[in-house]
């Protein structure tokens, strides 16, 4: 068909259109004014949080992506992931990571960051639907599709490892339930039942843009160095959307600054409380990090260095002229930059019947690798403490913690951390709210109880719960003979008692790696070092 169409009138159509306009076409031009209902109606959630929002249209679109482009290039990817899992999973190439602790570092990924990518899907959906600007509309309705594309693509990356390994069976119930997980799951429905500009500036920009690296930079180097490829596969798959959503992120935040001078310290409130939150929930990372990935990418101190430090820091000394400062408590985040890692994998230690993976104390050379990554904390506070472990361990006696830790109300973790000049204090915090006491971890999870506080007296904290008898599963008797209410409540959270958690050298995973590879479940080989190591 060559013959030029004409319409009724006899007018030619117009030119092929260009790519900016067939752009407007294909997102603003959804966008339409209504005109029975009121505006105020439709978007009703825009205006109780106190940011005031003049002109929507000012919103820019650094990626110019419409919705067709985005269906076929989401596609694409898909077809190129699944292959690589299927050959991973003909190759069996479970039995091709470094050991079997690496599969223990996977295990908190699938039990917590696939239920955290679903809560976002959720969330940005919402936004979506409430936000008034057809260009953030779309960008968040595509980013609400990314992240039900990352749980399911998360959930089929790690399924292979299911079939092999304990602990993965019941991610959502872990999910829901688990003591640790509470942390990131609080996170997040935290910034759900926000409204949606502190939603998008608590997940896109203090998470999305200023933490991001530091979740993806150990996941992915992380999976890749510890030969992984199914996860790495994942990480390349899901690294163009990330690109996404971190300019959505710094995009938003230039947006709500630029519109009106009044949102400035609405804004800034929102960076303090969602940095502190993002960067309690990462303590589980440093863990990760220093302890659980056999061969490791660079300390956590390191990559608070680079990816908070400087870049941090050179992105906030940029958002100065908006009248935005470092979050508040940063400093602390330095101090405790040479503790965090050792401090939660020393409290996963002690804990360890109620975890969901196994646990071991470093080796020798691992130790020297955390000597040289922490010289001024390592050798005096912590090596200490895991050599008398270790001689404990050889009596046949592990050290163990057997009561309940008590949890801070805001970020959910054991009160573990210690005081901010004092490593060898453990920090507590209390405030008075209607006559009941609450505890804290630090002054920057006080704080942000403080503000809020009819919102966090209603945090579900798993300790409480099984201090208060709800955590049992349906039918349990306490008044039954023989009743375990520590084996009852690690069953209602989707951990088996006695298989999933303690020590990783009497684990089933670890037994069943020597079995079916011939090799050690926790000798990798070839050194403890990593990629800084060789930069400096
Ligand atoms: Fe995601
Ligand atoms: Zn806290």
């Amino acid at each position: 068909m060559s013959a030029v169409m004409k319409d009724k009138a006899g007018r030619q159509p117009p030119k092929k259109l260009s790519l900016k306009q067939n752009y407007e076409m294909l997102t603003r031009g959804l966008g339409w004014e209504p005109s029975y209902q009121k505006k105020e109606d439709i978007y009703s959630k825009l205006t109780y949080e106190g940011i005031h929002i003049h002109d929507w249209s000012a919103w820019e679109d650094p990626f110019r992506l419409t919705m067709d482009a985005y269906w076929k290039y989401q596609g694409e990817k898909e077809r190129k992931l699944y292959a690589i899992i299927d050959a991973f999973q003909q190759n069996n190439g479970q039995f091709n990571v470094t050991d079997a602790r690496y599969v223990q570092a996977m295990k908190i990924f699938l039990n917590a960051i696939v239920g955290l990518e679903y809560a976002s899907h959720r969330g940005f959906n919402m936004l979506s639907r409430e936000f008034e600007g057809v260009g953030p509309r779309v960008a968040a309705q595509m980013q609400a599709i990314d992240e039900l594309r990352h749980a399911t693509t998360q959930i089929h990356a790690l399924s292979h490892y299911q079939k092999y390994f304990e602990g993965m069976s019941d991610f959502p119930q872990q999910f829901d339930r688990t003591w640790y997980i509470s942390i990131p799951k609080s996170f997040f429905e935290d910034a759900q039942t926000a409204g949606p500009f502190e939603f998008i500036t608590a997940i896109s920009f203090a998470f999305e843009y200023v933490l991001t690296n530091l979740v993806f930079m150990p996941w992915m180097s992380g999976a890749a160095y510890n030969g992984d490829m199914s996860t790495v596969s994942f990480g390349f798959s899901a690294q163009s959307d990330e690109a996404r959503h971190m300019t959505l992120g710094i995009e938003v935040i230039k947006f709500l600054l630029e519109q009106d001078e009044r949102n400035v310290p609405i804004v800034q409130k929102w960076i303090d409380k969602w940095f502190w939150r993002g960067y309690r929930m990462l303590a589980v990372l440093a863990a990760m990090m220093d302890y659980m990935l056999p061969k490791r990418v660079m300390s956590w101190k390191e990559a608070w260095e680079i990816y908070f430090e400087e870049n941090g820091g050179a992105l906030f000394a940029d958002l100065e002229r908006y009248g935005i400062r470092m979050p508040k408590y940063y400093e602390q985040t330095i101090h405790e930059k040479g503790h965090m890692s050792h401090q939660l994998w020393s409290t996963f230690y002690q804990l360890r019947k109620a975890g969901g993976f196994g646990v071991w104390l470093p080796s020798e050379e691992e130790m020297d690798w955390m000597s040289e990554k922490y010289p001024d904390t390592f050798d005096k506070y912590y090596r200490p403490r895991y050599e008398y472990w270790r001689e404990l361990e050889a009596k046949g006696e592990p050290f163990e913690f057997e009561g309940l830790p008590q949890l801070c109300q805001t970020c959910q973790w054991p009160c573990l951390f210690t005081e901010p000049e004092d490593p060898t204090q453990l920090c507590f915090r209390h405030s008075k709210y209607k006559g009941e006491r609450y505890n804290f971890c630090s002054d920057g999870c006080k704080d942000i109880f403080d503000d809020e506080p009819e919102k966090f007296v209603h945090a579900v904290l798993p300790v409480h719960q099984i201090l208060k008898g709800e955590y049992f599963r349906e039918g349990a008797d306490p008044r039954a003979e023989g009743f375990d209410p520590m084996f009852e409540a690690l069953s209602y959270m989707g951990i088996k008692p006695g298989v999933d958690g303690g020590l990783f050298s009497e684990h089933v995973d670890a037994k069943k790696w020597e079995e079916w590879t011939g090799r050690p479940a926790n000798i990798h080989e070839g050194p403890v070092s990593d990629a800084v190591r060789k930069t400096g």
